[in-house]
């Protein structure tokens, strides 16, 4: 008789969670007062996801976004990016895996300013000693549409634009995932639903994004809600009634035509 053959079955990689979070705890130390930043934080995101993370200043948000982005590691807890466990890489790993893998688009990156657009978006492919970055800098300005605006300066582009700059350089290497920290803060209606669209266009083809708001209406756009208090997760659901940026857009559009006739 033939003995039974159990074959292992691999886990694709789509099947696996892109981010396995494991009771994440944070302590910062001030004055010798110890504060639990994130206190027993557990969190599970696939591939394809989009999840806005809200919740009152000072619950945690920036704290687990730097977590997740590898800017930091837990006291203690596991922390498994894409399978490989972070929480035990040193700062040289951590570096790597960065900017292999993740994206960002924190309000504290900001671009360089007396140096153009497309130079900004270069950049994170200087370290990786990238080849053909003048086309790929071009090609990511022109998926958020500043492809005319390549050779402006920051300092000569409005506010949504430079947000538009932050996201081609967070694109330029073509990440599995994109980590926003209030991506949308400073800037008009419009343009924030400008940003949104953009990532929502970056979502449907396959980029999960992890996107801290305290914006209602942004957090909309998402499809799933988690919300911290006091360093804890204290809901976590899908989200209801999701807005798409481009509906938005159309509707923002024409109540300005409809000002625009009664004037
Ligand atoms: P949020 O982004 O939700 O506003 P944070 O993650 O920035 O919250 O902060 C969570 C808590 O940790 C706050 O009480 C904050 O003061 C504290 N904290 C954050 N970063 C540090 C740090 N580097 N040193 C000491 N305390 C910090
Ligand atoms: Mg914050």
């Amino acid at each position: 008789m033939a003995a039974e053959v159990v074959e292992e079955v691999p886990v694709a990689d789509e099947e696996r969670p892109l981010l396995l979070l494991k009771d994440i705890t944070k302590v910062y130390t001030m004055g010798g007062q110890e504060l639990r930043a994130l206190d027993g934080v557990s969190l599970t995101v696939n591939n394809g996801e989009f999840v806005a993370i809200m919740g009152p200043s000072g619950s945690g948000k920036s704290t687990l976004m730097n977590l997740i982005g590898c800017l930091d590691v837990p006291n203690e807890g596991s922390y498994q990016l894409d399978g490989i466990e972070v929480s035990s890489l040193d700062e040289y790993e951590l570096a790597a895996i960065r900017n292999r893998k993740i994206g960002f688009v924190f309000q504290g990156f900001n671009l360089i300013a007396r140096t153009s657009a497309l130079e900004n978006v270069e950049l994170p492919l200087m370290y990786g000693k990238q080849t053909h970055r003048t086309e790929r800098a071009i090609a990511a300005l022109e998926r958020v549409g500043l492809g005319d605006r390549i050779h402006h300066k920051s300092s000569e582009l409005s506010g949504g634009q430079q947000q538009r700059v932050a996201i081609a350089r967070a694109i330029v290497s073509e990440p599995r995932l994109i980590l926003a920290d209030e991506p949308t803060g400073n800037i008009s209606t419009l343009q924030s639903e400008e940003i949104m669209q953009i990532f929502q266009d970056l979502n449907d083809s396959g980029v999960t994004i992890v996107m801290v708001t305290h914006e209602d209406d942004i957090a909309r756009h998402c499809k799933r809600r988690v919300e911290m208090r006091d360093g804890q997760i204290v809901s976590d659901e899908a989200m209801k009634d999701r807005v798409l940026a481009a509906d938005m857009i159309e509707q923002i559009k024409q109540q300005k035509a409809v000002a625009a006739k009664g004037r």
